[in-house]
């Protein structure tokens, strides 16, 4: 099957609620390719390695959370990005991206289905503005040490996790938001949150956790956002019978 790209978008940007959030690239269609689309790679940012795997795949389109255009960078297109460009532009694949909005989604989001996987309930947005938050809070039925939750993270993804432990023996609260916002690490302590959960840490935010006591915990930027770019293309296969591939190319970052 396939679907047109308009019709694709039109769906994706109503489904993610694209208008309600300030980002910091373009949401939706950033390079535009072939007019039909039957065959989708997702994966997390659109590397040339994540390119080249799409021109494998034959796709149609490349459905990513970090694309191009960031505000505040260089707008020449010379190098690393004529490359990465001049790839997509000779295969026509389509380069849809969705940052903040696919962060924040409360089913297909990265912190709504990282949230699920740790098996945490009563799910509600955090930080942000109301109704497009970007995080996520929860809660553990069944409190976990600090250290149990640590391994616990370690096995969901693969990947060693720092944790700096927290005054509360047992975590029943957590605060999550995927990719770098350690920055927010105040938000969940003003929440009186037991645990923060991010993908990177600052050196400052040691400091943070230690003097307001929650645990906190870095479990990797790439780790922590490969949720929902995979969620969104496994839904779109599903509802409009296309053929889509989840590449996931390593990042210890
Ligand atoms: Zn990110």
């Amino acid at each position: 099957m396939t679907i047109s790209r308009d019709d694709l978008l039109a769906y994706c940007d109503g489904l993610l609620n694209v208008g309600a959030f300030t980002d910091y690239a373009p949401n939706g269609l950033q390079v535009e390719g072939r007019t039909d689309i039957g065959r989708i790679v997702s994966g997390v940012t659109a590397s040339q390695a994540l390119l080249d795997a799409a021109v494998d795949f034959k796709a149609d389109a490349l459905l990513v959370h970090h694309g191009y255009f960031w505000k505040g960078e260089d707008a020449r297109i010379t190098g690393m990005k004529r490359r990465r460009l001049a790839t997509l532009l000779a295969h026509e694949i389509n380069l849809i991206a969705y940052h903040l909005p696919l962060d924040g989604h409360p089913e297909l989001g990265n912190n709504a289905q990282w949230a699920r996987a740790l098996g945490l309930g009563e799910l509600q947005g955090f930080i942000g503005k109301p109704g497009a938050e970007i995080g996520v809070r929860g809660v553990f039925a069944e409190p976990v040490a600090g250290e149990e939750l640590a391994q616990r993270l370690e096995v969901l993804l693969g990947r060693p996790v720092l944790h700096v432990a927290g005054q509360s023996g047992l975590i029943r609260t957590v605060g999550l938001c995927s990719g770098g916002a350690q920055g927010y690490i105040g938000e969940a302590a003003a929440l009186g949150l037991d645990a923060y959960l991010t993908g990177e840490v600052s050196e400052h935010t040691v400091h943070v956790a230690r003097e307001m006591g929650l645990h906190f915990y870095a479990c990797g930027h790439h780790a922590t956002e490969r949720f929902g770019v995979r969620a969104l293309g496994e839904h779109l296969a599903v509802r409009f019978g296309l053929t889509h591939n989840f590449v996931d190319i390593d990042n210890p970052a």
